[in-house]
């Protein structure tokens, strides 16, 4: 804690030094020439909770939450945002008036970072495919249906957690095989698995019944350029990497904290970049 009056912010994590966060925050502070400071908070789960609520008591504005605490962090909430409601998990932590305040930015980020990369997609276009049943897939599902997706198909390895998953989002959504993904008339197919991120097995999918005037999106960012992007641009498909949303997440937190509404442009992008190599 830094004994002044300036807001302070972190991610709180475990581990998370590995987290770009602090970047992202530092090069906005540094790039509008505001007050306040923003760290790694590692905290392991057995301490989480005392340790949000020292911090909220201690004159912090605020904090990102990163794995394994998102879950923890909700239940903590005094009061928490329709999206991280849905997903089941807060990744934005606003304190404020001596009370908890819960968000899940990642569904946010993810529709900005749609609207900036790839603007020719509507959302009444058609229906999308989102491979995964995690927490990002949850997120991504979210912002799709709120953005008024009508069909959503939901490609999972677990039967089971894809299952949960649509439960969960209603009739809109539903569950298929990935040997019957129904790629024939998806215009927006988005990868939200760990598969072909680095260390990870590579996702293996055939495109070809993919129609050419449908976008790909990866969230994956590391790399930046996966085997699926690849694929998918040689095709001729538009392409969408996952540091947008990375990047677009992070906006309502640091507004919220520091007061000031930041932008997500190519020197961001070229900062954060530079840490991930
Ligand atoms: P989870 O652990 O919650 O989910 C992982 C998903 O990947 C599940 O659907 C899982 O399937 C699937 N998966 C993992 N390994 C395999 C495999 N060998 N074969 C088939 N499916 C597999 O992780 P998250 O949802 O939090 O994150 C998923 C990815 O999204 C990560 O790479 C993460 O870095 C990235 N991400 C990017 C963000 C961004 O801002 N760009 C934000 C958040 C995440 P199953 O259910 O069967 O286990």
């Amino acid at each position: 804690m830094n004994g002044s009056s300036a807001p302070m912010a972190g991610v709180l994590g475990w581990p998370v030094r590995h987290s770009l966060s602090p970047r992202l925050h530092g090069h906005w502070l540094k790039r509008y020439d505001l007050p306040g400071s923003y760290e790694h908070l590692p905290v392991p789960p057995e301490l989480f909770e005392g340790y949000v609520r020292a911090l909220a008591t201690n004159g912090y504005a605020g904090a990102n939450v990163t794995l394994p605490h998102k879950e923890a962090a909700l239940a903590l909430c005094d009061e928490v945002d329709p999206a991280a409601r849905a997903i089941g998990a807060v990744n934005t932590l606003i304190f404020r008036d001596g009370r908890i305040e819960g968000q899940n930015s990642d569904a946010f980020g993810f529709l900005e970072s749609l609207r900036q990369d790839l603007p020719a997609w509507k959302p009444s276009t058609g229906p999308a495919v989102v491979l995964g049943a995690g927490g990002a897939a949850r997120a991504i599902v979210f912002a799709l249906k709120s953005a008024g997706v009508s069909e959503i198909r939901v490609v999972n390895r677990s039967a089971a957690r894809a299952e949960r998953l649509v439960a969960d989002f209603g009739s809109s959504v539903t569950a298929r095989p990935w040997t019957a993904a129904g790629l024939v008339d998806t215009c927006l197919l988005v990868n939200a698995t760990s598969l072909g991120m680095a260390g990870q097995p590579p996702l293996e999918l055939d495109l070809q019944s993919l129609p050419s005037t449908a976008a790909v999106a990866d969230i994956v960012y590391q790399p930046l350029r996966t085997e699926l992007l690849s694929r998918a641009s040689a095709a001729g498909h538009a392409t969408m990497d996952g540091l947008g949303m990375l990047l677009h997440q992070a906006r309502p937190g640091f507004e919220a904290w520091f007061s000031h509404r930041p932008e997500v442009d190519a020197a961001l992008r070229a900062a954060v970049l530079e840490g991930l190599t």
